[in-house]
């Protein structure tokens, strides 16, 4: 397997050095012939490069077999014009990984503020309210004078029923249960249609249990009681939005693990930015980025149908579960080491 790795912005450099070491132990362990071929993205490619991403890169990614990206300060690109490409955006919209899947959990070990509880967010990854990847050209939000902004939103069946796809699919390998999150009550047109195409894909699910509710709503019960979900689906940004609560319901930002996956190609990436307050400090919690390469390894067991892989995912996600319980962590989890000892803990448990 070829996995291309970007260490991306801010903490990403130390959380991703964590995550290859984690990968390259992992293919010995279990001789996956792990191929790492290291490039960069962001800051580091607008200064080499003149853009954030090249098509180049884009091309190296397609040959291989995986990317795993690492955070990007995507508040600083402002300019396409000036190779500022928010990187994200980018892979996303080229290589149409339309289901972003982020599971937020509670480890024993840590204090469980709001009880145990294991979800995931299934959240559409390719139009909504992403204004810069949902047309085919230029964007779709604009200054009509001075004073006047239009961001429009884009909703369509086909990304509607393959997102509630994979989250139907997910739902039956877990709980079987999904939960839609929309805003129907005011997007009637728009979360009518997510709605709809939801439902049509919940009658080929028949086992599955599902419920909706409305986004602002959600918000309180999934900080009254996250046990209660299982899958949740929803669009663009509400997704973002709740995925990064769920994460930090769970614990910490830091552990929020995430994949990108289309039906060719997929990309780990943790769901949290590139958090300059805490960069280079040895500080940030690697296991978000940790999580996101297992998911990658999980996805492309799946595809190849080579059973090591999800083996070696699962390894992965013990050893993350025991170092928790054992204090070998980052603060923000309760732990008691900097990132880079993390990450030795970490390889030394997976190396036992
Ligand atoms: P952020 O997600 O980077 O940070 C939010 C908070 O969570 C901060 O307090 C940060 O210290 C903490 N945090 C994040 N990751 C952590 C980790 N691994 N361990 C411990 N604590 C962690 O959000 P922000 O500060 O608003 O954004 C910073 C930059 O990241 C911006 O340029 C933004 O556009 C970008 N961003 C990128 C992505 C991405 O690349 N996928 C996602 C979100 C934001």
């Amino acid at each position: 397997m070829k996995i291309i790795v970007l260490p991306g912005d801010g903490i990403g450099p130390e959380t991703v050095a964590v995550a290859t070491r984690v990968l390259e132990t992992v293919s010995r362990r279990r001789q996956l012939d792990i191929v790492l071929e290291h490039d960069i993205a962001g800051h580091a490619s607008l200064k080499q490069h003149g853009a954030t991403v090249t098509p180049a890169l884009l091309e190296k990614v397609k040959a291989a077999d995986g990317l795993l990206l690492g955070p990007m300060s995507t508040y600083d690109f402002k300019d396409e014009a000036k190779g500022e490409i928010n990187p994200s955006k980018f892979f996303r919209k080229s290589l149409d990984l339309f289901a972003n899947i982020r599971p937020a959990r509670t480890y024993s070990g840590m204090p469980a503020r709001l009880g145990e509880f294991d979800l995931v967010v299934v959240r559409e990854n390719t139009e909504g309210f992403y204004a810069d990847r949902n047309i085919e050209s230029g964007g779709s939000e604009m200054l009509i004078t001075p004073d006047v902004a239009v961001s429009l939103r884009r909703i369509t069946r086909q990304c509607c029923e393959r997102i509630a796809r994979s989250a139907f699919e997910l739902a039956m390998t877990r709980r079987k249960h999904v939960t839609l999150v929309h805003k129907a009550n005011v997007l009637k047109i728009g979360d009518g249609m997510f709605l709809d195409e939801c439902r049509k894909v919940a009658q080929e699910f028949p086992e599955v249990q599902v419920d909706d509710f409305i986004v602002d709503a959600m918000m309180a019960h999934v900080v009254r009681a996250p046990q209660r979900f299982d899958v949740i689906v929803t669009t663009n940004m509400f997704g973002d939005i709740l995925s990064d609560l769920t994460a930090e319901l769970s614990g910490s930002l830091g552990l929020g693990g995430s994949l990108n996956a289309g039906t060719q190609y997929a990309m780990g990436q943790a769901a949290h930015g590139s958090a300059p307050d805490i960069a280079d400090q040895n500080i940030a919690n690697p296991f978000s980025q940790v999580i996101s390469a297992a998911m990658l390894l999980n996805w492309y067991g799946r595809k190849t149908g080579n059973s090591a892989f999800g083996a070696a995912a699962n390894d992965i996600f013990q050893a993350v579960a025991d170092a928790i319980a054992n204090g070998e962590a980052t603060k923000d989890v309760g732990g008691r080491l900097g990132t880079r000892e993390t990450g030795d803990a970490l390889v030394a448990r997976l190396s036992a």
